[in-house]
C-alpha cells in the first residue's frame, strides 16, 4: 500500500515542500503514531521514510505491546498494576533506566492502549515474556496495524513520502531546528517543520558503523531489522550535540535460526517453555530463564556462536501455533527442529556432541527433580516464573539457534515530553525524538513489549505537546 499513497503524494508535493507544522523522519510504530496523532490534532505532517515502503522495524516485529491494567488482562484474570510494572522495569534496566521517561510511560499507558485499539489494533492473546511478573504482552496483528496506521494518516490528509531519506538537520539563526534536508526521488528536498521536526528513524542494528563504535562485539550477531536502520537520525542529531544513553546496553536477541535472512524472520524462545539450551558440547552455559538479550550475550561466546534449544514431548505441546516466538510447529514444518527417539539419535543429527548432551540432560533432570541445585542457578521457566520440566518424555527436539542483532535499545537522550535534550541536558529547539532511536527508557535491558510500546506512547505525546504549542503561538 505504501506504494500508491506515495504516488498520489507526490502529484501535489510542491505545495507541500516548503511548509509543513511537522516532519517525522521514519515510518514505524513511532513515526506513525507521532504523524496519525498530529494530524488528528489538525497539523499539518510530512512523514518522511527513507525505505520504498512503510514499517521499519515495527512490522517486522512480534506485535507485543507491554500494557499493565487492561480490559484484556481483567478477562483473563491477570492482576498486574502499574506499580509492579515499574519494578519489573526499574529491574530488567538495573536501575539504569530514567524513572521520568518510566512514569511518563505508565501515566499515558492506557490512552496510548485505546487509542491503538482505536486505531485497528486487537489484543487477543496476552502473554508473560521476558522481564515480566505477570502476563502483560499484548499480541497485535501487527503486519495489519501498521499499515492501517499509514492508510489513516493519509486518509487524515498527511503527507506520506516513501523513498525518501532524510539526511540533515538544518537549525536557524536562532539555533531551533526547523529544517529538514532529504534525497527523494525528486532530489534534494528541503522541508520546512514551523513545530518541530520528529526524529523515529529506529536503531542501527543494520549499521555496520555504529555498531563498530559503540558495540564491536555484536558485529558477530546476525544482522537483522529493519533495512533502513542504519542510525541515520542518531548521527543527525549526535551532530547537534544530542546526549546519548544506554550505548553499552547494545545486546542482540538469542534464538533465531542460523539461515535467518534478509527476508527471513524467525525466532523461538522454546526456552521459556523448559527447553535447555546447549552448546555444541552439550554442555548448557546459562540460566535459561533470563532475558534473551543476556542470553544474545551469553551465546555469542559459545563455540560457533551456537546454542541450541533442546526438549522433549512435553515441551512441544506447548507450542502456540501462530504467535511468534512460541510456534514450534511452524519452524518444524520448514525443517528447521531436529527430532529423534532418543537424546544419542538427537544429538547426531544436530551436530551436538551425544556423550556430553546425554550427561548434561541427566544432571539438570535430577536438579528439577529436587536432588542437586541446577548447575546454572535456574529456578524458573522465565523471569523465576513457572515450573521447570524434565526432558523425559520423547520424542526429542533440538533447534540450532544464533544470536539477531534486532535492535539497538540506545540513542538520543529525552525528557518525558520527548524533547531531545544536548549533552549538558539543555533542550535542543525544535527537535524531538521517540521509538529505538531515543536512549534512557531501558537502560539495561528490553522488557518485551516495551519498545512498540514506548515508540507509541511517546508519539502520542510529542503529538499532543506540538499541537499546544502551536495553539499557543497562534
Ligand atoms: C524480530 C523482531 C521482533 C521484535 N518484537 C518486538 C515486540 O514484540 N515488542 C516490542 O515492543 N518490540 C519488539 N521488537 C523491537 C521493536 O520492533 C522496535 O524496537 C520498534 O518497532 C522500533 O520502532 P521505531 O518506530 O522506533 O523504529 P522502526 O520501526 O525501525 O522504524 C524506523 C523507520 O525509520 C526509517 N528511517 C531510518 N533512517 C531514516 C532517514 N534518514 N530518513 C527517513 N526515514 C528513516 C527506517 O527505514 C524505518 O522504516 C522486535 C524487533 C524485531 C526486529
Amino acid at each position: 500500500m505504501g506504494r500508491s499513497h506515495v504516488r498520489r503524494e507526490r502529484d501535489d508535493m510542491t505545495d507541500h515542500r516548503t511548509g509543513y507544522d511537522v516532519v517525522v523522519l521514519g515510518a514505524g510504530i513511532a513515526g506513525l503514531t507521532v504523524a496519525l496523532s498530529a494530524v488528528e490534532h489538525g497539523l499539518s505532517v510530512a512523514l518522511l521514510e527513507k525505505t520504498a515502503a512503510v514499517g521499519g522495524s515495527s512490522v517486522m516485529s512480534g506485535g507485543f505491546f507491554a500494557f499493565s491494567g487492561t480490559d484484556e488482562q481483567r478477562a483473563h484474570g491477570v492482576g498486574d498494576s502499574a506499580e509492579a510494572f515499574l519494578k519489573d522495569l526499574l529491574e530488567v534496566g538495573a536501575h539504569r533506566n530514567d524513572p521520568a521517561l518510566l512514569q511518563q510511560y505508565l501515566d499515558h499507558q492506557q490512552d496510548t492502549y485505546r487509542w491503538l485499539k482505536a486505531h485497528g489494533a486487537e489484543f487477543p492473546v496476552v502473554e508473560i515474556s521476558s522481564g515480566q511478573s505477570f502476563a502483560r504482552s499484548h499480541h497485535t496483528p501487527i503486519r495489519t496495524l501498521i499499515p492501517a496506521l499509514a492508510e489513516q494518516f493519509t486518509e487524515a490528509g498527511g503527507t506520506l513520502l516513501c523513498a525518501s531519506r532524510a539526511t540533515e538537520l538544518v537549525r536557524d539563526a536562532g539555533g531551533r531546528v526547523g529544517e529538514v534536508v532529504a534525497e527523494t526521488p525528486d532530489g534534494l528536498v528541503r522541508f520546512a517543520a514551523r513545530r518541530g521536526v520528529v526524529i523515529a528513524s529506529g536503531g542501527f542494528s543494520r549499521g555496520e558503523e555504529l555498531l563498530a563504535v559503540f558495540a564491536p562485539d555484536q558485529l558477530a550477531a546476525i544482522p537483522y531489522g529493519g533495512l533502513g536502520n542504519t542510525g541515520d537520525g542518531l548521527r543527525m542529531a549526535w551532530k547537534l550535540g544530542a546526549g546519548m544513553a544506554d550505548m553499552s546496553a547494545v545486546c542482540g536477541t538469542y534464538g533465531s535460526h542460523p539461515d535467518t535472512g534478509i527476508e527471513f524472520h524467525e525466532l523461538l524462545t522454546a526456552y521459556y517453555l523448559g527447553a535447555i539450551i546447549v552448546n555444541t558440547a552439550g554442555r548448557r552455559f546459562v540460566d535459561e530463564s533470563i532475558s534473551y538479550k543476556s542470553l544474545g550475550a551469553a551465546c555469542l561466546a559459545q563455540p560457533e556462536g551456537l546454542g541450541f534449544q533442546v526438549f522433549d514431548a512435553v515441551v512441544r505441546a506447548r507450542s502456540h501455533p501462530g504467535v511468534p516466538l512460541n510456534d514450534i510447529g511452524m519452524l518444524e514444518e520448514i525443517g528447521h527442529v531436529h527430532r529423534a527417539g532418543t537424546l544419542e539419535g538427537l544429538a547426531e543429527a544436530a551436530g551436538i556432541d551425544p556423550a556430553g548432551l546425554v550427561s548434561t540432560v541427566e544432571r539438570y533432570n535430577a536438579a528439577v527433580a529436587g536432588g542437586e541445585p541446577d548447575e546454572q542457578g535456574r529456578t524458573g521457566l522465565v523471569n523465576g516464573v513457572g515450573e521447570l520440566v524434565p526432558v523425559v518424555e520423547p520424542p526429542f527436539y533440538a533447534y540450532p539457534a544464533k544470536t539477531l542483532m534486532t535492535t539497538t535499545y540506545c540513542g538520543v537522550t529525552i525528557d518525558p515530553h520527548g524533547r531531545v535534550l544536548d549533552v549538558d541536558g539543555a533542550v535542543i529547539p525544535g527537535l524531538s525524538a521517540i521509538g529505538e532511536v531515543t536512549g534512557g527508557f531501558h537502560g539495561a535491558a528490553y522488557m518485551t513489549g516495551t519498545s512498540l510500546g514506548k515508540g507509541a506512547v511517546f508519539g502520542r505525546i510529542v503529538a499532543a505537546r506540538l499541537a499546544a504549542e502551536a495553539a499557543a503561538a497562534a
